[in-house]
């Protein structure tokens, strides 16, 4: 059996440092943590990295600090909207949700999509339908709406300014298991202040998510209309694949590329098949974690400009 790597990020942004107190932070690495646990311990046992990536975005997706699943930012309108993606990285296989408004966990539908749906992505009406023929019930849309989350929708009403201001903070993840398989899963609430319909990079093959055993699997986080102008996810694939880069350059490289073009938050995480490992980012925030085989976990919060 190979080696095996657990790696998840819950969310890349610049911001003013003291809007996180030590408390948020600590949670917030609570947060990491269960979540990180909850993919090693499937990789641990020999489980797939599939199950891995899914286990820890669910976590993630219930745990309202997150701006997935439950404590989703809201839309303009006052709705929260998620989207997610999968990817399979041996089959390169994928399945993508995106305009969900009743969906406990995105990424088991975006699973279900891959797994059971003739097409890799369905979005809003036809997504929820699936679901329901799938067997999920639908979640009443006030679960997802956190007091946190109210409030900045409140004062983005009440400010112009805040108007056009993009916080955002998606959860994602990448594994590499025993068996040699790569998988990356990436889901969202989105950015604040968005318009009703707005899609992100967190659906997009390739832009927020990107999986395929021979090169890496790569999950990012960040302003999403640039990322996926950039295709950050599958440039981190191609820098590997065609420079010969190490994972950690092709990730950095996919953070600069465009950069003065596309400017806005970028953050990656990704693994190679010989699970080396990337963080990278623009910002001074990017909520990471890590668990190589059975070495002490990494957790941070704070990137070093
Ligand atoms: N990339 C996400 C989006 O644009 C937001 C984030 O990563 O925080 O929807």
């Amino acid at each position: 059996m190979g080696k095996y790597v657990m790696l998840i990020h819950g969310g890349a942004v610049t911001t003013d440092p003291s809007s996180i107190t030590p408390e948020k932070e600590a949670a917030l690495k609570e947060g990491l943590e269960a979540a990180l646990q909850g993919g090693w311990e499937i990789l641990n046992r020999g489980g797939t990295a599939l199950d891995a990536v899914e286990a820890a975005v669910m976590s993630m997706e219930n745990n309202e600090l997150f701006n997935a699943g439950r404590g989703g930012m809201f839309t303009l309108n006052g709705d929260v909207e998620t989207e997610s993606s999968i990817m399979d990285g041996a089959t390169l296989r994928g399945g993508a949700v995106s305009g969900l408004k009743f969906i406990k966990n995105p990424v088991a539908l975006a699973r279900l999509v891959m797994e059971k749906c003739k097409h890799t992505f369905l979005t809003a009406e036809g997504a929820h339908e699936f679901a329901l023929a799938q067997g999920l019930t639908l979640q009443d849309p006030s679960y997802f709406k956190t007091d946190e989350q109210r409030e900045e929708w409140l004062e983005i009403l009440q400010d112009a300014e805040k108007k056009s201001a993009n916080g955002h903070d998606t959860v994602g993840a990448v594994a590499l298991d025993q068996h040699g398989n790569l998988a990356c899963a990436t889901s969202t609430g989105g950015i604040e202040g968005k318009l009703r319909g707005r899609v992100g990079d967190s659906c997009i093959y390739g832009g927020g998510s990107y999986a395929n055993n021979e090169v890496c699997a790569a999950s990012c986080t960040g302003d999403g209309e640039i990322i996926m102008l950039a295709a950050c996810a599958h440039e981190v694939y191609a820098l590997r694949k065609y420079q010969k880069l190490s994972i950690e350059k092709a990730a950095r490289g996919a953070v600069e590329v465009y950069a003065d073009k596309l400017q806005g938050d970028r953050g990656i995480i990704a693994l190679d098949p010989e699970g080396n490992i990337a963080l990278e980012s623009n910002t001074n925030v990017f909520r990471r974690a890590y668990r190589v085989e059975e070495e002490e976990p990494f957790v941070d919060i704070w990137m070093k400009k």
